[in-house]
């Protein structure tokens, strides 16, 4: 496992980390889910990601319960949650100070923990000014309650608003952004944040590097049992099928094959490749899955820039 700098921090973030969405809960009880948790650290994974979102908050229950269990100390880990979706009242969602405030308290009982390395802004609240987030999310740190503040899904403009009020004031400014990409979903990553990366020194904690398992060619007929889309609650993921680019995914397959390795183990070198990924986030829904993945590091040699071309070129 290498280890990158979280953007322009100290923080040294493993490249592969390991999250819970639709997954915790859901899929993994106790027992899997401790295999994995267990099993990441010891290939030398350092970050768990978390949300109040996530399982409606006992997502961070389970992991919170099998991080009292593993009992690993606590400055050998990096752990994360985010706040937006709280719950149905207006003063239990969206990014205000009394909710970003509740949701931080809450998610360190949940997750057991004094306090948390990385708190996101999971979506943008355009019902909030931004400076009274960034003034919230700086209470937090001046509180001991999270050390780093980031971002998910912001527009470059919103995350430019928040440097900018940020500097007018004093205060910091988001350190990281949490956006989807994969060989999928390129755009916003690599065009509209491009400025981003050197003037604020951001640091990106990328998620569904599989496209939530698309890429490992497991839906080319059709939805299989047991796969995420047919997870309860979580149907409408199968919607992607209508739109998805069949050739690229194709295209993935063969030049896996060609490399022999599989087409997931090549999805995430391809979203390794780029300097600007601090950490490719995992999701697995079985151990199997996750030391599949876990393993493509083994082979990063195999992919150069000749083969990144080859897959951005279909
Ligand atoms: P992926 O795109 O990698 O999807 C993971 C899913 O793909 C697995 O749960 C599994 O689903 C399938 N899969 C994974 N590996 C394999 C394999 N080797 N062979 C076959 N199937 C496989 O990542 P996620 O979408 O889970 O995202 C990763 C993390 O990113 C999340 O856990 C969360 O922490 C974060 N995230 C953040 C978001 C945000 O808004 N900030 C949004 C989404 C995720 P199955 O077996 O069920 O088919």
């Amino acid at each position: 496992m290498e280890y990158r700098n979280l953007g322009k921090s100290g923080l040294k973030v493993s490249e592969l980390s390991f999250g819970s969405w639709v997954t915790f809960v859901n899929q993994l009880g106790l027992k899997t889910a401790t295999n994995c948790m267990s099993y990441a650290y010891e290939h030398g994974v350092n970050f768990f990601d978390n949300a109040e979102a996530y399982a409606s908050g006992k997502s961070e229950i389970l992991m919170g319960k099998i991080l009292k269990k593993l009992n690993w100390t606590r400055d050998t880990y990096i752990v994360s949650s985010k706040a937006f979706w709280g719950g149905q009242l207006p003063t239990q969602k969206g990014l205000s100070k009394k909710h970003l405030h509740d949701a931080c308290n809450a998610a360190l009982k949940r997750l057991q923990v004094e306090y948390l390395d990385l708190y996101f802004c999971h979506r943008p609240d355009p019902e909030t000014p931004i400076i009274e987030t960034v003034y919230a999310m700086n209470d937090l740190i001046y509180q001991g309650k999270i050390l780093y503040w980031g971002t998910s899904e912001w527009s470059a403009k919103e995350i430019k608003k928040a440097h900018d009020e940020a500097e007018k004031n004093n205060l910091r400014g988001p350190l990281m952004e949490q956006p989807q990409y994969n060989i999928l979903h390129r755009d916003r990553f690599e065009k509209e944040y491009k400025p981003l990366y050197k003037k604020y020194g951001l640091g990106t904690t990328i998620w569904s590097p599989l496209a939530s398992g698309l890429l490992t060619g497991k839906y080319d007929k059709g939805i299989p049992k047991k796969s995420r889309f047919t997870v309860k609650g979580y149907e409408w993921l199968g919607e992607s099928l209508n739109s998805v680019d069949l050739k690229k995914i194709r295209n993935v397959q063969k030049i896996a094959t060609s490399l022999g390795i599989t087409p997931s183990q090549l999805s995430i070198l391809w979203c390794l490749k780029n300097e600007n990924v601090s950490t490719v986030i995992l999701g697995a829904s079985n151990l199997k899955q996750l030391k599949e993945n876990l393993d493509s590091i083994n082979h990063r040699e195999l992919v150069d820039n000749k083969i990144i071309s080859k897959i951005n070129k279909k």
